[in-house]
Order: structure tokens, then sequence, then C-alpha cells
């Protein structure tokens, strides 16, 4: 079988660049191993909502039509939208299809699927950047009487037995999860690394509405001093809550979370966490409140100041006087640990040498230089900080085709010029 292109996945990033490629007439066939918006269905637990509100889900030809563009979305209406997305533009996608192995060959790529084999000239990757929890070394040595589970196991705190739980990652994950089982009666502990703190409302209009509005979300991959670190930022602490409360260490601390350092180690059966936990959490209030600051700066040139609330800050992040720095996991105390601690990508079906000792593709903002006709979409920062977004990946898909269709037109794979002269 054979297409101009095969785009591997089908979810929002799959599905962007089809809409792209049918503008462009290349024919093209997207390749999903399970569902349309599989990782939506498979790997979300049940009370999850969108953290972006529902009119930030602009994708290409497509959006939010609703009587609710602030609300957030469940899961089962994510799914939805994301098929419907699918269904609007009749894309080419052949669920069911698990591709095996990528390779190069003289005409472009040789694409095996558990269905047969497709020959393209180009190959676009959107198979996700959270295939796989990364879990810290440390999960090895747990003692076997406690039950550790990942935040993409974790479905809701029915699952989990009485006793307490340690949520390790204070992260848009951590945080919302450790909330929900505290919710649910069960002791919880939370293990706080380097994280992104947020007010959901300020000045009364989301916080997505501002930094989508000032530029913020738009910022892009050259522009950025270090976009190593950049592309690493863990996400935000938020939530999409009905009631649009905020979500972070306060709030939890409210509800009798108890915080302590990031987790950096476990011996002898005791979890041993650091006591920088004062720390990053001042630098969390501090990056905040710089946010907060060029949102005000930007409001300002804007003209927007008299159509706003006034602005305000949070109060700062509380600690107690000296967090526990060791908890023996031996007494009983803790039956569950769960991992939220992000995820990587799994290119290991991948036979193109384009993949780093961390598992990440080697890419000039998704052109994937090193092997012609190859793309990358939906990673991190992977042209602009909202690329993982619903939002953000289909000003990537645009860039991205045009390059493609660029590369197409630049003669046969034997006469073409390397992709590096194509990069724009
Ligand atoms: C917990 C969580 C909450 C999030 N919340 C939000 C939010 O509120 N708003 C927002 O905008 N973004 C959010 N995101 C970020 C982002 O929107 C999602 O990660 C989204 O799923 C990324 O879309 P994608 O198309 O890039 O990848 P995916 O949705 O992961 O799609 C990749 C597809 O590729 C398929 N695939 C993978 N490997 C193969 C293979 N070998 N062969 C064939 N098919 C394959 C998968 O089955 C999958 O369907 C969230 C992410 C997470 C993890």
């Amino acid at each position: 079988m054979r297409r101009t292109t095969v785009v591997i996945g089908a979810g929002q990033a799959g599905l962007a660049m089809s809409w792209w490629l049918a503008k462009h007439s290349i024919d093209h066939v997207v390749l999903e191993r399970g569902e349309i918006a599989n990782s939506w269905r498979a790997e979300r637990w049940d009370s999850l909502r969108l953290l972006t509100p529902n009119w930030q889900s602009r994708l290409p030809g497509y959006g939010y039509r609703g009587e609710a563009p602030d609300g957030f979305r469940t899961m089962p209406e994510t799914i939805e939208f994301i098929e419907r997305y699918a269904r609007s533009m009749t894309a080419p996608v052949r669920t069911h299809t698990k591709v095996t192995s990528v390779r190069r060959n003289n005409d472009g790529y040789e694409v095996v699927t558990d269905q047969g084999t497709w020959h393209a000239e180009t190959v676009v990757l959107a198979t996700g950047s959270c295939n796989v929890p990364q879990v810290p070394a440390v999960a090895k040595v747990v003692p076997p009487t406690i039950t550790t589970l990942t935040s993409m196991q974790y479905r809701n705190p029915d699952q989990i037995e009485d006793g307490g739980v340690l949520v390790v990652g204070a992260s848009a994950s951590g945080t919302q999860i450790g909330d929900e089982i505290r919710r649910s009666g069960r002791p919880v502990t939370l293990a706080v690394g380097e994280h992104v703190r947020v007010p959901r409302t300020y000045r009364g209009r989301d916080i997505q509405w501002w930094m989508d509005a000032a530029g913020v979300l738009d910022e892009r991959y050259d522009a950025v001093d270090d976009i190593v670190r950049a592309r690493n930022v863990a996400s935000l602490q938020l939530a999409g809550y009905p009631d649009r409360r905020t979500i972070d260490l306060n709030s939890l601390t409210g509800i009798g979370v108890k915080l302590v350092g990031r987790l950096a180690g476990i011996s002898d059966g005791k979890a041993q966490f650091s006591g920088s936990l004062r720390n990053v959490c001042a630098l969390a209030d501090l990056k905040m409140n710089r946010l907060l600051d060029a949102i005000d700066a930007w409001a300002s040139d804007a003209g927007l100041d008299s159509g706003v609330d006034a602005p305000h800050r949070s109060a700062p992040t509380e600690i107690e006087a000296a967090p526990p720095l060791l908890l023996d996991l031996s007494r009983g105390a803790i039956r569950t640990i769960i991992w939220a601690t992000g995820f990587r990508p799994d290119y290991s079906w991948l036979e193109v040498p384009v993949v780093d000792a961390k598992g990440q593709i080697h890419h000039d903002g998704g052109v994937v230089v090193e092997s012609p006709g190859l793309y990358l979409l939906g990673a991190p920062f992977l042209r602009r900080r909202k690329s993982t977004l619903i939002d953000g990946v289909g000003d990537d898909a645009r860039e991205l085709s045009a390059h493609l269709v660029a590369y197409l037109g630049a003669g046969t794979p034997a006469t073409r010029p390397a992709m590096q002269a194509l990069v724009e």
C-alpha cells in the first residue's frame, strides 16, 4: 500500500495534520493502533476534565460551538469532540492498526503495521509525548506491602485500598489526584518537587485567557534561551473543576494534605525527602508573580485596566516549620504510592537513528533534519509553548505541512536537497 504521506497517531495532532494535508491535496493515511482519541479514552482517570476551557480547543477548520465556552470538558466530551473533528473532515483514519516499525528506504519510508505494510515519501510522527509513565528508579525498592500505581493506571479512589497514600509529583496530575483521594477520606502525603503555580482566575478572567491573549502560549521555540529546559517544564498546577476553584499547595494543605519535599530516595523501607520544599515553593511563587506582572504590563499596554478587576496576588505557599524528611513505609501508614512523575514518548518501533539517549527525537521545530521526509508533531514546545495543547497543535501542523509540501516539491527522493536547507 502506498501513500505520499503516512501520519501515525489519530489524536488531535495526527488529525490536525490530516486536515492540512487534505488542504494541500496530499494523499495520506492516518494509522491508529486503537480508536480515534485513544489516549483520552484509555490513559486518563475517570473524573478528569480538561484544564483548558472549551473555547480553547481551536483545531484547523474546527472549534467549540456550544453554549459554555468557559466550561471544562469531561473525558467523554473530549473524546466526542475529537471524534467529531475526524468525522467533520472525513479523515482517512485506519483504526486498530499498530505501527510496529518505520524504516527508511530509497523511496522514502516503509511503515510496517500489524495490518500490512505502507510505503510513503513522508511520515509524520503524531504518536503523542505521554506514552509511557516516567517512574523514578527508587520505585524498584518500594516495600512489597505497598501497592504502586502510575497516574496512567489510576482511575478513581475506589481502586485504592483504605489507608494512607503517598502521591509523588505536584504538577497537574499529582495535585488533582491528591485532592480527589484526600476528599475520599484517606490521609494523603504529597511529595513536591519543582512545580508551576498559577491561579485559575486572575483579575476576573481565566488564566488561560490571559496567557492566550498576552501571547505567552505563542512564544516560539527559536526565541527562548534554553529550549531543552523549556521542553522539560512541568505542567501547570491547574484543574478544570466546574466551580473554577484554584488548585495549589495551599488549597491542598487546607483539606489536610501533608506536604513533603521531592522524593530523593528509599532506603531500608524509609522514604527520604529533599529539604528543598520551602525553596521550590518560594521559586514557584516568584515565577507565578512574574507571570502575573507580565500579564499586568500587557493589560495596561492593551488598555484593558478599566475593564478587568484590579491586580492582586495570592498568598505565598505555606509550609510547616519543619516538614518531615523521612517517612517509614514499613509501618503500614502508607498503603499506596501513586507516581505522578510525568511521561515520556515511546519510539521503540522507530528504526530510524534519530532518537537520543533520553528517548527524544532530535528535531528542529518538528522537522527531523537528519531523516529527510520525517516530521514530528505534538511534542512539548515543538514550535510554540502551546504545542502539546489541543489549541496549539494546529499552528504547528500548518507550518510543518507547508514544509512537507515544499520538500515534496523539491524533486525526487534522489535529487532533493538536504532537509536542513528547507528549514524555515
Ligand atoms: C493527564 C493529561 C491531561 C491533559 N489535559 C489537557 C488539557 O486539559 N488541555 C489540553 O489542551 N491538553 C491537555 N493535555 C495535553 C495533550 O492535549 C494530550 O496529551 C493529548 O493527548 C496530545 O495529543 P496528541 O495527538 O499529540 O497525542 P495523543 O492524544 O497521545 O495521540 C497519539 C495517538 O497515537 C497512537 N499511537 C501511538 N503509538 C502508535 C503506534 N505505534 N501505531 C499506531 N498508533 C499509535 C495512540 O494510540 C494515540 O491515539 C493533557 C495531557 C495529559 C497526559
